[in-house]
């Protein structure tokens, strides 16, 4: 937890303002490191580092899993068969 960097005041999480004198939290820098944390969170590295770091890595790999597949419209699956035989294509030609 924080605390005001105005008054010390001990800050909740929630709270964008200090109830004690009023202040914003938030500035530029504190702003920019939330806007990074989110990005970070939704980026595929992110989301593998929370894999790797979090308790049951055997749960959150499986509902990952879950969500891709979900995710994985027809589009997506076509796009995945091209790439297979785009290399499948490429190694015929190389042998
Ligand atoms: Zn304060």
């Amino acid at each position: 937890m924080n605390n005001c960097q105005s008054c010390g005041f001990q800050r909740k999480d929630s709270e964008k303002k200090c109830p004690q004198c009023g202040s914003f939290y938030l500035t530029i820098a504190e702003l920019i490191a939330e806007e990074v944390a989110y990005e970070e969170k939704n980026s595929f590295l992110g989301q593998c580092k929370r894999i790797l770091f979090s308790n049951n890595i055997k749960d959150e790999l499986l509902v990952k899993l879950g969500q891709f597949n979900a995710d994985l419209t027809k589009k997506g699956m076509f796009t995945i068969f091209l790439m297979i035989a785009f290399i499948f294509a490429l190694l015929l030609s190389v042998l």
